[in-house]
């Protein structure tokens, strides 16, 4: 297909601005790579990576594999807005999406039109389709690529070489990526390029494009470019590069006046109850977990709900070896809910399992983030500390299996469970299911 090219200024616009920027097709069939930018509009430096990406496969058409689309994420709200009524990075949940009643926001708009291509681009595809939203951050922000964690999407995002984060899709709802994983089944991750004006953010992002090709093997490169794309100075040095981080404290704006202190920085630590994250309305908020902080919210203008600062803490390499190898057995998804304490099947729902919450205070990080299923119900036990959780998931444990051996003797049946105590619902990630 025809290169193309949409003017690159739209500011003021009255009508939306063109949402297919570029596209190319490879000689040979292969995956189709969709490359979003500027899902937030004042974030343009994903767009112009992905242009980069563009004019870097015309010059290699003979070798490349596969379709590559260079999307405008946000083609309403003008280059300086983040968006126009809400963010449409927390606009994919399925209440929003199919709300009909009234007349719908800009992001809802923008968000269906955004579905429909995707959808379109799927019916085309001659191979599978991959995701990437580009994205830069308002405080400087050692680069990082986030997605839901199934093996398809770690393979492709480790190729980045980036730090890497999962979780969020646990903490906010409607983003983007998120719908892509787990209702359309369609690989897909978020990369966070560095600040929105740093001149090297551009670089970061198209870079970490090519590698996640390669890896899909749409290019081929030699061993000299894939240290070259890899090399963006800061991004090798950094302690951080190739770590997985998990996502497990987020607070929110409830003061829009809210300082964040200068020492809290993205990937910098936070210490449990020492590290201040954010004093709003005059009071001190002290992190519950120790970790590194994640995206301080540096915007000039902030509301009420939007993200403040994150805390995630280091997934050690031993512990994601055993996740891939435990979730590639199949037997262990069948047997979980007749051997695992206070764990039960939902029927009718595959992979679906409903969890007493005493267990599930310990079991959602250990245990079912390990096997990729995703917590759906439930509120979070972030706050307390491992061992607290440990005991008293253990203490529960005995009692289960304790009342199940004296079953076949007492003539009072089990007690169900008060009201109070909410249910767990966990659920397989669909990617994992999909993955053999
Ligand atoms: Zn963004």
């Amino acid at each position: 297909m025809a290169r193309s090219e949409s003017d690159p200024s739209q500011d003021g616009r009255d009508a939306p601005a063109q949402r297919v920027v570029a596209q190319i097709d490879g000689k040979r069939p292969g995956p189709t790579m969709l490359v979003v930018g500027a899902l937030h509009a004042n974030e343009p430096a994903g767009l112009a990576a992905a242009r980069r990406v563009h004019a870097w496969l015309c010059d290699r058409r003979d070798s490349f594999a596969g379709r590559f689309v260079a999307i405008r994420g946000h083609t309403r709200a003008p280059s300086t807005a983040r968006y126009v009524d809400e963010d449409l990075n927390r606009a994919f949940t399925r209440e929003r999406l199919e709300r009909r009643n009234g007349p719908p926001s800009v992001e809802q708009v923008e968000a269906r039109e955004l579905l429909q291509l995707v959808a379109a681009e799927r019916r085309l595809a001659r191979g599978p389709v991959i995701l990437i939203d580009l994205h830069t951050t308002s405080a400087p922000s050692l680069p990082f690529v986030a997605f839901e964690d199934t093996l398809p999407v770690r393979r492709l995002a480790r190729a980045t070489g980036l730090p890497m984060l999962v979780g969020l899709e646990e903490c906010l709802q409607g983003l983007f990526f998120d719908h892509l994983c787990s209702a359309l089944g369609i690989p897909a991750m978020v990369i966070e390029g560095g600040e929105h004006q740093a001149p090297l953010s551009v670089e970061v992002l198209s870079n970490a494009v090519r590698l996640v090709m390669a890896r899909a093997e749409m290019v081929s490169l030699s061993p000299h470019e894939r240290v070259e794309l890899r090399g963006a100075d800061h991004v090798n040095t950094s302690r951080r590069a190739g770590s997985v981080f998990d996502i497990r404290f987020r607070l929110a704006v409830v003061d829009p006046a809210l300082t964040i202190p200068l020492g809290v920085e993205a990937f910098g630590p936070v210490r449990r109850r020492r590290t201040t994250l954010a004093i709003q309305h005059g009071v001190a908020l002290k992190s519950p977990i120790t970790g590194v902080a994640i995206m301080p919210n540096r915007q000039a203008e902030r509301k009420i709900g939007d993200d403040a600062v994150f805390v995630a803490t280091r997934v050690s390499r031993v512990w994601l070896a055993l996740s891939a190898w435990l979730r590639r057995r199949e037997f262990i998804h069948r047997m979980l809910p007749a051997i695992a304490p206070g764990v039960s099947a939902i029927p009718g729902r595959a992979g679906a399992l409903r969890v007493s919450p005493r267990i599930a205070v310990v079991l959602k990080r250990e245990v079912f983030h390990l096997l990729g299923y995703r917590v759906l119900a439930g509120s979070d036990a972030a706050v307390r500390s491992a061992p607290v959780r440990w005991l008293r998931a253990a203490g529960f444990s005995l009692a289960t299996l304790g009342r199940a051996a004296t079953r076949p003797w007492r003539r009072t049946p089990d007690a169900p469970a008060s009201k109070e105590e909410e249910v767990w619902i966990v659920e397989r990630r669909r990617l994992d299911r999909a993955a053999k």
